[in-house]
């Protein structure tokens, strides 16, 4: 039985549109049958000064473990030439402009937590980027 992800996207550096479209098609070849898609919008950077975001839902059917899925998002991310990771600052994260981020946002509804995957993906609910796509596709990760 396939695993189903639920993956959030966001891209605000360089061709947004292309790198999108490079990560669904990354992720259809690598990760799993992509089964349902969000519409694409426009969101300001949140957490930081920046230019704004496009971003996407996607929910994906995949053999991958939790982590064999974060690994292959993170190769996706480094080959789709995102360069700087979030960092903490004084206890504050600090953001950079990325050409693209993935984010686990559900697994299968698992709880996990270890010190680089933390499943659901903490902070959802606050985000309306994230929240707007699940509302679309009528997703309720349950926070
Ligand atoms: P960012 O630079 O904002 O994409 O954050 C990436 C970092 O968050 C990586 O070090 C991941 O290991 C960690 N992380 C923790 N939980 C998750 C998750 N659910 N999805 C993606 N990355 C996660």
């Amino acid at each position: 039985m396939p695993h189903s992800a639920v993956i959030g996207l966001g891209s605000n550096l360089g061709n947004r549109q292309f790198y999108l479209q490079m990560a669904n098609c990354l992720i259809g070849w690598e990760v799993g049958a992509i089964v349902r898609r969000s519409t694409v919008i426009e969101t300001p950077a949140w957490g930081f000064e920046s230019d704004p975001f496009l971003n996407q839902v996607i929910v994906v059917e995949t053999e991958l473990s939790p982590m064999e899925l974060l690994d292959t998002l993170q190769s996706i991310e480094r080959r789709l030439g995102r360069t700087q990771k979030s960092t903490v600052v004084d206890g504050k994260p600090v953001y950079h402009a990325r050409t693209i981020d993935l984010d686990i946002l559900d697994y299968d509804r698992m709880k996990l937590q270890n010190d680089r995957l933390t499943l659901p993906h903490p902070h959802i609910a606050e985000r309306e980027f994230v929240m707007v796509p699940l509302r679309e596709l009528g997703i309720d990760i349950g926070y």
